[in-house]
């Protein structure tokens, strides 16, 4: 059985993200999206609330489970067996990055922890979940870019319950 793991922030998901939930979820026979409790960030949503907002986006995918995690990553795949993460590539800027994470990983793991990347569909290739946090602090439409439900949540926390 072929088990991995998508971590990330999610704050909050978008399309972006849930492109590749879709896609890695038909590679692999379970994939667990993880949320990190990242306490260097202050996020819009808590980590509760990212994790329910995944389940409700994610329900109709059965091989999918949302969970959350603080810490390494390497120490959380090791308690949960998961040897495989999965992580979206947007454009180089990412890959710079992404690469040294995963090659980080790859070696405090002693090797148990190996690194799948899935480029992003181009049509979602310039969302990320900050410049959907920006644009709708100013009221603006992020219909295109996440769910319609989490659209209301986002609009919610800025306190514009007229775009809800
Ligand atoms: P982090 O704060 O850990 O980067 P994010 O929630 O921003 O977490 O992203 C989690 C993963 O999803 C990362 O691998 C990121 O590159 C990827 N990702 C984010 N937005 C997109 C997108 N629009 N298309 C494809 N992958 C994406």
């Amino acid at each position: 059985m072929k088990r991995a793991v998508y971590p990330g922030s999610f704050d909050p998901v978008t399309f972006g993200h849930l492109d590749i939930i879709k896609r890695a979820a038909e590679i692999f026979d379970e994939l667990t999206v993880s949320v990190l409790n990242n306490k260097e960030k202050t996020p819009l949503f808590s980590v509760d609330e990212r994790v329910n907002i995944l389940r409700e986006a994610t329900k109709n995918i059965p091989n999918v489970q949302v969970d959350s995690f603080s810490g390494l990553l390497i120490n959380y795949a090791a308690e949960n067996e998961l040897h495989i993460a999965v992580r979206g590539l947007r454009a180089i800027t990412d890959f710079e990055y992404e690469l040294q994470i995963a090659q980080t990983n790859k070696k405090l793991s002693e090797g148990r922890l190996d690194t799948v990347f899935l480029t992003t569909s181009l049509e979602y290739a310039y969302l990320s979940s900050s410049s959907v946090k920006e644009i709708a602090s100013f009221g603006g439409d992020i219909s295109q870019c996440v769910p319609d439900f989490v659209a209301k949540l986002i609009y919610e926390k800025y306190n514009l319950k007229h775009l809800t």
